[in-house]
């Protein structure tokens, strides 16, 4: 079979219409800031689904559609990634999952290449933590838009002029509130939205389990029922517009200034806020950039790159799935297209669109959507898909591992499986996988992160190759890029070993700054780079 050229039976200019209306984005966030709770809320506001705690479910919350691995529901910390549609007013929006946990940044960094805008969510009595500020970097260097949502408003925080100061001071945004809370932290009346002076009352629901009704109320109306909490928001609100805290479109989109809003999502108030921000504000897909910077157009022929590979996910669908982002053109289910780095034809046969562990066949997608490709063993995570014309996008960045260990196969006779199960873990990107001859290709070194990635990988070994692994924890923590040349004199020194990744990249793996630097003071003239650090 060969890669049959696929003319899209669309109307041309349909993809340009369809990519106008699609609003793709993460939800970044340091863990319990309210991330799972927002996603329900979105969802639920959207009407996707009947009651909040049918996508996510944790401990006491009905279902668990992103919990698929025991050691995630043990931990209640999500690791899957994956996509949610929904249509809201004549948007289409993709909300795509990122996990929660600081050990699997390398997946949210994966996440953050596929969207066009960002939601940093921050928890009212904490502000900005570690996890935030490492994703909103990510989002800085990668000219991502960020709203800005302060969740969890309904109990005791800080001060909402403080929380301004704060994002100004650490991230150097200037945050432009839309909306501004009636009443301190705990204290939760309501809004005042600035952009029509309105106040929008805030209604308790039992649980959040219903749509939250917002009264909308004018001024006047406030002023009455609130006395000086509301006359206080609305001196606050005229302090914000002295010091010229005020929405700008292009400035928001240069990652100048962040829109912010003041939300509870567990009771879903600020939720319809937010998703009018996204449909109103946030930016469509535009053409993306290929490896030389050349722009493939949203018009030409379908393209993608795949963010995200993702196997074992339930005993019922035990298979492999490639998650792509398409970049141009109209993606219809059962045409072929070519995969880029192996130049062979890909059937879409079976592409589906995934939320945990609910899937649904996908016929048509436009750029900005994310398809799940079912039975994708070829495809690694930073491949390019494309019909027609070749495209390749830029490489997916690796990060540079911090921890190391040796693997090998508890029994003996397993050594298939164990070669499977190691190739397929490399290719999704779960660890990356370091090999020499002196190790032997049956005792490789797998290197992480986050220590937590040695866990998945050793679980998923175990159950899902059926292959016992045993770890031996090296003692390095420094990988640096090198070349043949330097290989000589850097094996000759003691304590440093010499490494290949899949990509081809040779590594010099270092116990430490010193010994590194040791080395480099020694032999001034040796070749080591270091890699794209993950914070
Ligand atoms: P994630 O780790 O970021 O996904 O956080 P979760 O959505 O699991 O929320 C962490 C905890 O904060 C849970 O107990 C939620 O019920 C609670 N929570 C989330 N949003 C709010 C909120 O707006 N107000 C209050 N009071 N609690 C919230």
């Amino acid at each position: 079979m060969t890669a049959a050229p696929t003319t899209s039976a669309q109307p041309a200019g349909t993809a340009v219409a369809e990519a106008a209306r699609r609003r793709t984005f993460a939800v970044i966030s340091h863990p319990d800031a309210g991330k799972s709770t927002l996603t329900e809320a979105l969802a639920l506001h959207a009407r996707v689904i009947g009651q909040a705690g049918a996508v996510h479910g944790k401990a006491g919350r009905r279902g668990t559609v992103s919990d698929w691995m025991d050691m995630e529901k043990a931990r209640g910390i999500s690791i899957t990634s994956a996509a949610l549609q929904f249509e809201y007013r004549d948007a289409v929006v993709n909300l795509l999952d990122t996990p929660g946990h600081a050990d699997f940044s390398e997946d949210t960094y994966r996440v953050l290449t596929a969207v066009d805008a960002a939601v940093m969510l921050v928890d009212a009595a904490k502000g900005l933590e570690a996890q935030t500020m490492k994703l909103f970097a990510v989002c800085k260097h990668r000219g991502i838009p960020i709203v800005t949502v302060i969740n969890k408003w309904d109990r005791p925080g800080k001060d909402a002029l403080e929380l301004m100061d704060e994002i100004t001071e650490r991230t150097g945004l200037t945050p432009t509130p839309l909306t501004w809370p009636v009443g301190i932290a705990g204290d939760f009346r309501g809004v005042l939205d600035r952009r029509d002076g309105s106040f929008r009352r805030f209604t308790r629901t039992a649980g959040g389990a219903t749509i939250a009704p917002e009264e909308l109320l004018s001024a006047e109306q406030a002023a009455e029922r609130e006395g000086d909490v509301w006359r206080q928001a609305e001196e606050e609100g005229e302090l914000l517009e002295a010091t010229g805290a005020e929405h700008d479109q292009e400035s928001f989109l240069g990652g100048v200034t962040t829109p912010v809003l003041f939300a509870s999502a567990v009771s879903n108030f600020g939720v319809g806020a937010l998703l009018d921000v996204l449909v109103d504000l946030a930016p469509p897909p535009v053409g993306r950039p290929d490896a030389d910077g050349a722009v493939r157009g949203l018009d030409e022929p379908f393209s993608a790159f795949v963010f995200k590979v993702q196997s074992g996910m339930d005993a019922a669908h035990r298979d492999r799935l490639a998650y792509i982002r398409i970049c141009s053109g109209v993606f219809e289910r059962g045409m072929v297209v070519t995969h880029g780095r192996t130049r062979r034809p890909f059937a879409t046969k079976y592409a589906q669109q995934v939320f945990g562990r609910e899937r649904e066949s996908v016929d048509l997608a436009y750029p900005g959507d994310v398809v799940g490709l079912v039975n994708a063993n070829a495809l690694g995570v930073g491949d390019s898909l494309y019909a027609d014309r070749p495209v390749t996008f830029p490489p997916l960045t690796t990060f540079a591992p911090e921890h190391f260990a040796v693997v090998r196969s508890r029994e003996t006779a397993k050594h298939k499986q164990f070669r499977k199960g190691i190739e397929q873990l490399d290719s999704e990107g779960v660890v990356q996988v370091l090999r020499s001859e002196r190790r032997g290709d049956g005792s490789p070194v797998l290197a992480v992160v986050g220590p937590m990635q040695f866990e998945v990988a050793t679980h998923r070994m175990e159950h899902e190759f059926n292959a016992p692994v045993a770890l031996d924890r090296l003692p390095y923590t420094i990988a640096m890029r090198t070349d043949e040349a330097s290989l000589p004199l850097i094996a000759s020194s003691g304590g440093v070993e010499v490494v290949q990744r899949t990509d081809g990249e040779l590594l010099a793996l270092f116990p430490d700054k010193w010994a590194l630097r040791m080395l480099q003071q020694r032999h001034t003239a040796l070749t080591l780079e270091p890699l794209v650090a993950a914070q």
